[in-house]
């Protein structure tokens, strides 16, 4: 048995306090912490929060040497008593990838906490946390052996794997609960303002997760026993990490539907779309997934082509299974199609990098952008989704199936496990009775556009072009007047615009918003305008307008007999 014992030792401090007890162990054993954490493509190196490890047997020290960034070892051991290492744990990020401990709320990936012990992550797991303050409480997708009311005791998992796939989060919270599908659902919400209203949302989410059952199930039971939403609500925010039977999500608390207000405002449909994002993936990527990712190897990169399947398709049906819940009508389902293809018409890296590619990539590209990345990378997230939409406006159009039937068959035939590219090829002919070798190659492995407003015209929906805003016929990224990119192609580029220039002026003119921006050049036959770049003043002197191949405005969609089955 490999059980750890968790207790909150510094609130201040932000530090967790962690005893491993391993019982039986090899003469020499290796224990190590994961780089990564699955959902999340980048090497994050947890162990470098990892302090004062030190390893006893009774009252002996045992000598532990590290072998490299995030493993260690220690020899001589005597295999007839339990090895218990002690280490602390800095927990002060807000994300939902690794840990957070401060006098308000607790927060923890197995990740980020509980070392790999080699050799052993096959065995069954234990987890024991300490409650840290009387009014707190305990929520996490892990089965509990022995807790008390508020959740604080002992947990167990069959492995290492479901161990560090069920996160665990602690503070004062406000509650909820309904079932679906048969299944019990539990919702947590840390941070809430008081105008909260958590019946909504809790009868909005059970909407979703009652129509994703459907979707995959029928009347029958999804797979796993009990499912826990950890929402945590800040002033600021936005994400979420999906887990085998739960997920930890974060978001904007003026997000949040408010007691009295029954309307849906933009920002309520973008948090029902991420719990609806993160419920999906509960059996796309987390069990139907792909086959480089049948067994996670924590200590490197896991590399995949295929998250524009895994990511890009979830994204499709989040907002989809919105619509089919009835929380959006189709007006706004629209809306939310037409901001995705207008946001991947802003990206000139979608003539650079492929989906296959960019999906490979994530360790490098997709976590660490930069001002390049619109030049340089396209996002497998929007440009996937819009993949989806292509297969099932095709499939749909031509009487030929649906894209849900392309899940389903993929569901049966992998029996909720591994699939490769084939698969979904073989899963589209199967259903089409045709082969969509051709699209494959061009939308997911090619750079060129895709034929998402011919397709979608082909349903009955009209698309209207919107004028376009200065930012976009400047081909400019800005906050304020302070330049986040500048797009590959644009204007703003052959006039030497770059990324971090704060524009001052444009003919002499102090400029305080961009829009601004034609009020004082579009009568001129050039264009003077002041920047400030590293603290110098610097003058750029272009024509007044240049043709611009971004000269893109946003689109929008309206329909009078939508042929597209909900
Ligand atoms: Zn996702």
């Amino acid at each position: 048995m490999v059980h750890y014992h968790v207790k909150a030792i510094d609130l201040q401090a932000h530090l967790y306090e962690v005893n491993l007890h391993i019982s039986q162990p090899a003469s020499t054993l290796r224990v190590s912490l994961p780089v990564w954490i699955p959902g999340s493509y980048l090497v994050r190196e947890f162990s470098r929060h990892v302090l004062r490890i030190e390893a006893r047997q009774g009252a002996t020290k045992r000598t532990l040497t590290c072998v490299d960034k995030a493993t260690w070892e220690v020899s001589g051991l005597d295999e007839h008593q339990p090895l218990v290492l002690t280490y602390q744990v800095y927990a002060f990020d807000a994300s939902v990838r690794t840990a957070w401990l401060d006098a308000q709320r607790g927060f923890f990936n197995g990740t980020s906490l509980c070392l790999r012990v080699e050799g052993r992550t096959h065995e069954p797991h234990e987890l024991q946390v300490m409650s840290p303050d009387p009014s707190w409480t305990l929520a996490t997708g892990l089965q509990a052996h022995k807790t008390n009311a508020k959740g604080f005791g002992i947990y167990r998992a069959a492995d290492y794997d479901e161990l560090v796939d069920c996160p665990v989060e602690m503070g004062p919270h406000w509650r909820g609960e309904f079932k679906a599908g048969g299944i019990s659902h539990e919702l947590v919400v840390s941070g809430a303002a008081p105008s909260f209203d958590g019946v909504r949302l809790l009868g909005d989410v059970q909407r979703i997760c009652e129509a994703q059952i459907r979707f995959w199930h029928g009347r029958g039971k999804p797979p796993f026993k009990r499912y826990v939403f950890m929402l945590r609500v800040v002033d600021e925010g936005y994400g979420g990490l999906e887990h085998r039977n739960s997920t930890a999500l974060i978001a904007a608390r003026r997000d949040l539907p408010q007691t009295g207000h029954a309307e849906m405002t933009e920002g309520y449909i973008t948090l029902l779309g991420l719990f609806s994002h993160e419920y999906f993936h509960t059996w796309n990527v987390k069990r139907l997934k792909p086959a480089e990712f049948a067994a996670y190897d924590y200590s490197r990169e896991n590399y995949t082509q295929m998250l524009w399947f895994f990511e890009g398709f979830t994204s499709y049906y989040d907002d989809l299974f919105l619509w089919r819940a009835g929380l959006i009508d189709t007006a706004q389902y629209l809306k939310l199609l037409a901001r995705t293809w207008h946001l991947l018409q802003q990206t000139p890296g979608r003539h650079v990098q492929s989906v296959a590619q960019s999906s490979f990539d994530a360790w490098v590209k997709y976590y660490r952008s930069d001002e390049n990345t619109p030049n340089s990378t396209v996002s497998y997230y929007g440009k996937g989704s819009l993949i989806a939409a292509c297969l099932d406006f095709t499939l749909r159009g031509r009487g030929q199936g649906s894209l849900d039937e392309v899940m389903h068959l993929l569901w049966q035939h992998s029996k909720g496990g591994a699939i490769t590219e084939a698969d979904v090829l073989m899963a589209l002919q199967q259903v089409s009775g045709r082969s969509f070798a051709k699209e494959i190659k061009a939308w997911v492995h090619g750079t060129k556009e895709l034929p998402f407003l011919e397709l979608i015209q082909e349903l009955g929906v009209q698309v209207h072009r919107l004028p376009t805003t200065c930012s976009q016929r400047l081909g400019l990224r800005v906050q304020d007047l302070k330049i986040k990119a500048v797009l590959k192609g644009s204007y703003a580029q052959k006039l030497g615009l770059s990324a971090h220039d704060e524009i001052l002026a444009v003919n002499g003119w102090r400029l305080k918003k961009l829009e601004d921006w034609d009020l004082y050049a579009s009568q001129a036959r050039q264009v003077q305008v002041l920047v400030a770049r590293d603290q110098q003043l610097i003058t750029l002197t272009g024509p007044a307008r240049a043709p611009s191949m971004l000269d893109v405005g946003a689109v929008q969609f309206t329909y009078k007999n939508l042929r597209s089955a909900s």
